[in-house]
C-alpha cells in the first residue's frame, strides 16, 4: 500500500501538472472573432498592438485615447487587417463622464459588449517622489477611477454577454518600485479594487471574468523614453505582450504575468523575503544615471 502511494501520488501530480499546462495553451484566435471589444489607450503602445491583433482575429473594436489623429490611423489599419468593424472615440479619462460615454458608445454602436480592456495610463514622472499631491490625485483619476467608472457602466452589458474585464497593471502594482511612486499607487489600487470585485462576482455567481495583467518592462515608445537609460533590464516586445493579454482575457485567467520569468518568479519572494525582493528591484536601476538627471 505504502509503495502504491509512493507511485500513485507523484503520478497524479504529473497528470494534474500536464492537465494544467495543456489547458493554458488552449487559446484559439476564433475565440475573439465577432466579439465586441473596447480597448482604452489604443492610440499607441500596447493598446495599439492589441487593436491590431483583435482586428486580425475579426473582432468589433472600439478604441479610445485623447489623440484623434492617431486613433483615426489605428482604425484605418484595423479595417485593413480584417476587423469586423472598427471605430474610435477621443477624450480624456480625467473626466469620469467621458469614461462613461465610451461605454455608452459601445452600447449604441455595437449593441453590447463582450470584453472591456482597460489599458490607458496618464503621464507621470520618473524620479524621486516630489510631494505633489495634486499629481497623485490626477493620476488616480486617470489610472484608477476611470477604470472603476467604465466597469460600473459596462457591467450590465458584460453580465448579459458573460463577458470579460481585462485590467492592464504592472509589477509596480504588486511590489514597491522606486521612482514611480504615484504610478505605483494607482496600480496597487487596481489590484485592490478588481481582486475584491472578483471575490464578489464569485459569491454572487456573476459570470464576468476579471484578468489582472502584471507586466514587466515593455518596449513601448513612452516606456523606453522614460526608463531605457535607467533600467538594467531589456524590454519585452509590445506585440507579443499585447497578444498575451488578449489570450489571458479570452481564457478568463485571473492574472497574467508577462514575462513570467521576470515578474511571477521574483514575486514568489514577496511574502517570505520582502527585503531581498526590494533589494533585487533596486538593483535593476542605474542610480548614477538618475542622479545625473
Ligand atoms: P503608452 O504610454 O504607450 O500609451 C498610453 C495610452 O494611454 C495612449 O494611447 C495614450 O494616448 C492614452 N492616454 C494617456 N493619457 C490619457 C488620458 N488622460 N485619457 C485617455 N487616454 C490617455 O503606454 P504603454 O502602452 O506603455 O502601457 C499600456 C499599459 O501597460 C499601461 O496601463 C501601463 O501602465 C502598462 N504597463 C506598461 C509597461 C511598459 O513598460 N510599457 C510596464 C508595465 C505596465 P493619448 O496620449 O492619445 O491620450
Amino acid at each position: 500500500m505504502g509503495r502504491l502511494q509512493k507511485i500513485l501520488i507523484p503520478f497524479l501530480g504529473l497528470v494534474l501538472a500536464f492537465w494544467f499546462y495543456s489547458a493554458r495553451e488552449n487559446f484559439k484566435p476564433e475565440m475573439l472573432k465577432g466579439k465586441r471589444v473596447i480597448v482604452t489607450g489604443a492610440s499607441t503602445g500596447i493598446g495599439e498592438q492589441m487593436a491590431y491583433h483583435l482586428a486580425r482575429m475579426g473582432s468589433h473594436i472600439l478604441i479610445t485615447a485623447r489623440t484623434e489623429a492617431k486613433l483615426q490611423k489605428v482604425v484605418e489599419r484595423c479595417l485593413e487587417l480584417g476587423a469586423a468593424s472598427a471605430r474610435h472615440i477621443s477624450g480624456t479619462m480625467e473626466d469620469t463622464a467621458f469614461a462613461e460615454r465610451v461605454v455608452k458608445e459601445a452600447e449604441s454602436s455595437l449593441g453590447g459588449l463582450d470584453m472591456l480592456i482597460l489599458n490607458h495610463v496618464g503621464t507621470s514622472y520618473f524620479g524621486y517622489f516630489n510631494g505633489d499631491v495634486g499629481h497623485v490625485r490626477k493620476l488616480l483619476e486617470i489610472n484608477f477611477l476611470s477604470y472603476v467608472a467604465m466597469t460600473v457602466s459596462a457591467l450590465p452589458m458584460l453580465k448579459e454577454s458573460e463577458g470579460s474585464i481585462v485590467v492592464v497593471s504592472s509589477m509596480a502594482g504588486k511590489v514597491g518600485f522606486p521612482f514611480t511612486v504615484p504610478y505605483s499607487a494607482t496600480k496597487f489600487a487596481l489590484d485592490g479594487f478588481f481582486s475584491s470585485l472578483r471575490q464578489e462576482f464569485s459569491i454572487q455567481s456573476i459570470n464576468v471574468s476579471i484578468t489582472l495583467c502584471i507586466l514587466g518592462f515593455i518596449d513601448t515608445e513612452s516606456a523606453l523614453r522614460a526608463a531605457a537609460d535607467l533600467l538594467l533590464v531589456s524590454p519585452a516586445p509590445r506585440e507579443e505582450c499585447a497578444l498575451e493579454i488578449l489570450r489571458a482575457g479570452a481564457l478568463r485567467r485571473r492574472e497574467l504575468y508577462y514575462r513570467y520569468g521576470s515578474t511571477r518568479i521574483p514575486l514568489l519572494l514577496r511574502d517570505w523575503a520582502a527585503d531581498l525582493l526590494d533589494y533585487l528591484v533596486r538593483s535593476r536601476y542605474r542610480l548614477d544615471s538618475l542622479a545625473r538627471g
